[in-house]
C-alpha cells in the first residue's frame, strides 16, 4: 500500500495528537483524530518551545500562527530567588533564531491548542471527533481495529496513541509500567503582563533558583499575561492538573522569596497545582500497528521545558517514517529507534537540570558561580543538540542527538 492511501487513527487531541494529524496531512495521509473530551476549553498555562519545535510547525505551516499569539523573549535571565541578583543573562530572541533558523516562543497553552485545531478543522485530510474516548485496540494481520467508550469500532492501517501522561493505551502497547512520581509539585497561574515588576525585563524568560525550589515565568498572549511557575520539593497527592491551590501564596512564603519576586506571586490569587511523574522511557512504544507518541510514550519532567516539544518533532519523526510506505509495523519500529537516543537524553538533561535548580548550600554557590563566569553564548552553544534538532538532521543520522 502506498503511503497515501494510508488512514491513521489517532487517540488524543492534545499537543502531541493534533501536531501528528498536521504532519500526515502534510505527507498526503489521511489521519482521524478521536478526542475524550467534548469541550475544547484547553487547562494549562504557559508553555516554551525552542527552536527544534517551531522549526516543526513550521514546516507544518502553522508558525505564523503561532507567532501571532506568542512571544519571542530576548533572553533567558537566571536569578538567586533570596537575594534577587541576577546570576546570568543568556540569549535567545535573534541570536538563538539565527543559529538555528526558527525562533525560541513563549505562549499560553490553550492559545498553541486553538492554532493547532484550528490547522486540523481546515485540513480535508483530517477528521477530528470530540467526545469519543479510544479504549483499546486489536492488532489484525495488515491493520488495527479502534474501540471507543461510545459507537463502533473503527478500523484504520495505524494507531498512533497520543492520550497524554496518564495514557490508558500505554499498558496494552508495553505492558505495566507506572508512572513515577518525581518528587516535585508544581503550581501555575497566570497575571496581567502589567503586574511583572518594572524592574525586571519584561520580554524575559525568568527563572529563579532557591534551596528545594525554582520558578519560571515569561511573557504569553503576546505580553498582555506572564506564566508563572512554581517548582517545590515534595509530593501532593493531587494527580490532575488542575486542582485548586488556595493557600499557595502563603506556602511560599516559607521559601523567604527576594521581594521583587514576592511581590509578583502575591500579584496572583488562582493557583493550580499538580504532582509531577515521569517515566523512563525504556519500554516498548510500538506493538504491530499501534505506536505510543509524545507524553504517552516518554513523560518526562519540565525542567528543560520539552515535553510538547518532543511531541511535536514526534508527530514529524511518525509521519515521515509512514510515509515511506511499506509495512506499517516497520515504519512504527524506525520511528521508535530513530527517537529513543534523543528523548532518552532529553530526559536525563531534564532530570540532571531539576537537580541543579534545587540546590542548596555550597552547592548552589558552585552553581552561582559557575553561571556567573561562562558568557551566555558558551552556556547556550552547549544546547545545540538540543535546539539545533531537525527531521533532517535526526534521519539522516547525523544530528547531534
Ligand atoms: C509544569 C509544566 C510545564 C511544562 N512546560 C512545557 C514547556 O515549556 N514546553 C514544552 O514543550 N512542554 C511543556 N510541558 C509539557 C507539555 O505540556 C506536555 O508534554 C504535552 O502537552 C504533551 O502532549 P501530548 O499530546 O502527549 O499530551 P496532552 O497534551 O496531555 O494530550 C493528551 C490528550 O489525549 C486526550 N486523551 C487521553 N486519553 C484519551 C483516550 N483514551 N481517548 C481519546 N483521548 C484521550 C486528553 O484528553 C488530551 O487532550 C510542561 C508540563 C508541565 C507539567
Amino acid at each position: 500500500m502506498t503511503s497515501a492511501n494510508l488512514n491513521i487513527a489517532i487517540a488524543g487531541a492534545g499537543i502531541g495528537g493534533l501536531s501528528t494529524a498536521l504532519a500526515l496531512a502534510r505527507h498526503g495521509m489521511t489521519a482521524s483524530v478521536f478526542e475524550q473530551r467534548s469541550d475544547t476549553k484547553e487547562a494549562g498555562a504557559g508553555i516554551q518551545l525552542g527552536p527544534n519545535a517551531t522549526g516543526v510547525l513550521a514546516r507544518f505551516g502553522v508558525l505564523d500562527a503561532v507567532r501571532a499569539v506568542a512571544s519571542e523573549p530576548d533572553a533567558l535571565s537566571i536569578h538567586d530567588a533570596q537575594t534577587g541578583r541576577i546570576l546570568a543573562r543568556f540569549p535567545l530572541g535573534a541570536w538563538i533564531r539565527e543559529r538555528h533558523g526558527a525562533p525560541y516562543l513563549t505562549l499560553h497553552r490553550q492559545d498553541l491548542h486553538r492554532v493547532l485545531s484550528v490547522a486540523v478543522e481546515a485540513e480535508a485530510r483530517i477528521s477530528l471527533q470530540r467526545g469519543r474516548q479510544v479504549t483499546g485496540f486489536s492488532n489484525n494481520e495488515a491493520s488495527v481495529d479502534v474501540r471507543f467508550d461510545i459507537g463502533a469500532n473503527e478500523r484504520a492501517d495505524a494507531l498512533i496513541a497520543a492520550d497524554g501522561l496518564w495514557s490508558k493505551l500505554r499498558a496494552e502497547v508495553a505492558g505495566r509500567y507506572a508512572l513515577v512520581a518525581a518528587g516535585r509539585n508544581a503550581y501555575r497561574t497566570v497575571v496581567a503582563g502589567r503586574a511583572l515588576p518594572s524592574n525586571l525585563e519584561a520580554n524575559d524568560v525568568h527563572v529563579w533558583l532557591s534551596p528545594g525550589a525554582h520558578i519560571v515565568h515569561y511573557p504569553v498572549r503576546s505580553g498582555a499575561e506572564t506564566a508563572i511557575i512554581v517548582v517545590t520539593d515534595g509530593s501532593t497527592s493531587n494527580d490532575g492538573w488542575d486542582s485548586p491551590a488556595s493557600g499557595a501564596t502563603t506556602q511560599f512564603s516559607v521559601l523567604k522569596f527576594a521581594a521583587l519576586l514576592g511581590d509578583l506571586i502575591s500579584a496572583a490569587d488562582d493557583w493550580r497545582m499538580w504532582r509531577l511523574h515521569m517515566l523512563p522511557p525504556q519500554f516498548p512504544w510500538v506493538k504491530g500497528a499501534v505506536a505510543l507518541l509524545g507524553d504517552a510514550a516518554h513523560p518526562l519532567t519540565p525542567f528543560f521545558a520539552q515535553g510538547g516539544a518532543l511531541a511535536i518533532e514526534d508527530a514529524a519523526i511518525i509521519a515521515a517514517a509512514l510515509a515511506r510506505g511499506g509495512a506499517i509495523s516497520e515504519r512504527l519500529a524506525e520511528y521508535e529507534t530513530a527517537r529513543r537516543r534523543r528523548v532518552q537524553k532529553v530526559f536525563d538533561a531534564s532530570l540532571t537540570n531539576g537537580r541543579i535548580y534545587h540546590l542548596s548550600g555550597a552547592a548552589a554557590v558552585a552553581r552561582n558561580a559557575v553561571l556567573a563566569c561562562v558568557p551566555g553564548t558558551v552556556m547556550m552553544r552547549r544546547y545545540d543538540w538540543l535546539y539545533g534538532w531537525t527531521p533532517e538532521t535526526a534521519s539522516s543520522g547525523i544530528a547531534r542527538s
